[in-house]
């Protein structure tokens, strides 16, 4: 069974003929991915041998071999050639992470590549990394698993990508438009959380490094407000 976060990443994987799930871990969402016909065949990607063992008897488990390769290796290396995939999917890890893993495998995805990102932190560098090179979001989704709340990106690449906002690239410019239930508590949970900080910082000694931190709270919070 998925939890609610990676049935929301199984719900932005387009009809494909060749997903990679990379960072696959237990290869669960490839397997579901075939089992309801979003993809005709999948690549399960992962860096450690101990999840990439444990992918191939959960494939062998359901007999799955013919259609889901588990390979070992670092992010898009396990892509053979551009355009072998053309549905990737990164989920589960930081945001920071998944620009990397990007930035290092540009050359794997190109035009016909739906790109499914699902950042556990730092969403904005997601988006950063995404609008400097030309791909555009056409969809978002925001799902409470609690205590945590998760963000689901999909993106494709276009030539004219238009230049996102500071709001855009930390709430989304599709989740802040929509402003869902899930979205307002997020930010209302940070919200409160940045006041709490700023309360803190007020009663402390000044130093510039906390004046830094002020300042820094301050901006994030008048941002937030905006929305
Ligand atoms: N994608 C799954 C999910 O969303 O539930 C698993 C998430 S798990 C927290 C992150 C996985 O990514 C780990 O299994 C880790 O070994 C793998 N990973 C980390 N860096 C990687 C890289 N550079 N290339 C491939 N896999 C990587």
């Amino acid at each position: 069974h998925l939890s609610p976060r990676l049935k929301a990443v199984l719900q932005f994987i387009p009809k494909s003929r060749c997903l990679a799930d990379i960072g696959s871990d237990h290869a669960h969402l490839p397997c579901r991915a075939i089992q309801d016909g979003r993809a005709l065949r999948a690549i399960a990607g992962e860096v450690r041998s101990g999840p990439f063992h444990q992918s191939t008897s959960n494939v062998a488990a359901l007999g799955f071999q013919r259609y889901i390769d588990v390979r070992l290796g670092d992010g898009l290396d396990v892509i053979r050639e551009p355009g072998e995939a053309d549905a990737v999917v990164i989920a589960g890890m930081g945001g920071e992470l998944i620009t990397d893993i990007l930035e290092r495998g540009k050359a794997k995805i190109n035009k016909e590549t739906a790109l499914i990102l699902q950042p556990n932190i730092r969403e904005a560098s997601v988006r950063k990394w995404l609008n400097e090179n030309s791909w555009t979001i056409i969809n978002e989704a925001i799902v409470e698993e609690p205590p945590h709340i998760y963000e689901i990106i999909l993106a494709r690449k276009e030539t004219a990508a238009r230049k996102l906002s500071e709001l855009e690239l930390k709430m989304g410019p599709i989740l802040s438009i929509r402003k869902e239930l899930v979205f307002l508590k997020k930010w209302k949970r940070r919200e409160q959380r940045l006041i709490r900080i700023l309360q803190a910082l007020g009663q402390a000694e000044q130093t510039a490094e906390l004046a830094r931190k002020r300042e820094e709270s301050e901006r994030e919070l008048r941002l937030i407000r905006v929305c």
